[in-house]
């Protein structure tokens, strides 16, 4: 038998995309690493009852970090898109889906995939997106 069963690599592809805009946004700490570790638990168990949505995982764990992390931490990933107003958390689209990305819906805008967060956080504030 194959060790690594597709619904284990969706389930670690997940994981790697989430921790990576976790430590986008500077918060990848100990405890909050965790936090992934049991989305990731959880999800585990919801894939194996419904291997189908094995492609939606990734955008289901964000959802429960970002979830999380609001009771701990407080909004996460916030925006960076709007530069004035309220500070607010980007959303993950579609919430049931693949290829999640996250969005403000101020501006109606996707700010990056789940994964990709870093180019559209770090660098230059204020800047231009480039590449
Ligand atoms: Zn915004």
């Amino acid at each position: 038998m194959d060790p690594v069963s597709p619904l284990e690599q969706a389930l670690h592809a997940a994981r790697a995309l989430v921790l990576a805009d976790l430590v986008a946004g500077e918060v990848a700490e100990a405890d909050v690493v965790s936090l992934v570790e049991d989305s990731v638990v959880q999800r585990r168990w919801w894939v194996q009852q419904w291997p189908d949505g094995a492609e939606y995982v990734a955008g289901l764990v964000a959802q429960d970090v970002q979830d999380a992390l609001l009771e701990r931490y407080g909004r996460w990933p916030l925006c960076p898109v709007c530069g004035s107003g309220d500070p607010h958390a980007l959303d993950v689209e579609p919430e049931l889906g693949p290829d999640p990305h996250w969005v403000c819906h101020k501006v109606g805008v996707k700010v990056a995939s789940v994964g990709s967060l870093a180019g559209s956080l770090g660098g230059s504030p204020g800047g231009t997106a480039s590449s």
